[in-house]
């Protein structure tokens, strides 16, 4: 929302009558124009991914897999050496009391939950069916993460969105998981692992 001038509000406060003779006639709205809060510099600002301590039992372990692991770093390092952040992002891993994962707007700050990583941990053991089947072939330490990791850069989605103000036409949940299971995909090629992640910016 434009906020009101100044004169404007004295006018308004002086004289209602006055107001309908010299008010300014109404500003057109500027359009909205996608990428308009990127910032100047590709690559100049990053993501500052933080693993904080956790007490949730057996999280203590998947912090150290995660951080030995380095996936989550270089993904997001590979994503801001192609895009112009407008300012450091925190992407912080840690207790929320609450299952869940979201981009703070306020804080322009990523948060992953440990409450919600242990959630699905535990899950595994109760799926049944053809899940159960593809998971018993399946490293699960390699599924957590490959998990985490799409729920990571859902989020992010939703933080490029908010960063550079994408519009979206459709519902925006959709949009960023499209988003990012294009980029996921394009990612497991390897070799254009660098150009593919950037891809996963909406386009
Ligand atoms: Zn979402």
């Amino acid at each position: 929302m434009r906020p009101f001038s100044l004169a404007l509000i004295t006018t308004m406060m002086m004289s209602g009558a006055a107001l309908a003779e010299t008010a300014e006639p109404a500003q057109e709205v500027p359009p909205i124009v996608a990428g308009a809060g990127a910032g100047e510099t590709i690559g100049e600002h990053r993501f500052q991914l933080t693993f904080e301590p956790t007490q949730i039992d057996g999280m203590g372990l998947v912090r150290s897999k995660f951080q030995n692991e380095g996936i989550f770093q270089q993904v997001l390092d590979a994503l801001a050496d192609e895009i112009a952040l407008p300012k450091d992002i925190p992407v912080v891993f840690r207790d929320c009391d609450l299952i869940n994962a979201y981009w703070d707007p306020e804080n322009s700050t990523l948060n992953m939950c440990w409450d919600l990583i242990a959630e699905y941990n535990h899950g595994y053991e109760q799926v049944s069916g053809e899940e159960k089947m593809f998971l018993a072939g399946a490293n699960q330490g390699t599924v957590l993460t490959g998990t985490t990791l799409f729920i990571l850069m859902h989020e992010l989605g939703h933080g490029l969105v908010d960063l550079f103000r994408i519009p979206i036409t459709g519902r925006e949940e959709n949009a960023v998981t499209v988003c990012v299971a294009r980029g996921l995909f394009l990612q497991a090629d390897g070799a254009g692992a660098r150009s593919s992640v950037a891809r996963i910016v909406c386009r």
